[in-house]
């Protein structure tokens, strides 16, 4: 097998890198999540360094077609607003980008 694994995506937490995951096996695409959170010990490490989702590479253009539909509607579920300043955040942000308030 000459194929090997490329990153689709990396994600700032485990439940939206599973929530891809999900809906690429769901459509045939064999796929990883890999994050280093020293076996759940640090989560915090998911924020800093990232969950990453990984599909074989003769799967990647097909798995980036699906993730865009898979964004697209998940931004559009969990988009929040901002105590602060009231400005729309898109829902993979934690933080307001304007005033910095954490969600
Ligand atoms: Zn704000």
């Amino acid at each position: 097998m000459s194929s090997k694994l490329i990153v689709l995506a990396t994600f700032t937490n485990e439940i939206n890198a599973e929530i891809v995951r999900a809906k690429l096996e769901a459509n045939g695409i064999n796929s990883f999540v890999f994050k280093d959170d020293c076996g759940g010990m640090e989560p915090q490490l998911q924020l800093i360094l990232g969950v990453q989702v990984l599909v074989d590479s003769e799967d990647i253009e097909k798995a980036k077609k699906l993730l865009r539909k898979v964004k697209s509607y998940s931004t559009k579920v969990e988009t929040w607003k901002c105590c602060k300043c009231e400005e729309l955040i898109e829902g993979q942000f934690t933080e307001c980008w304007k005033c910095g308030w954490s969600h």
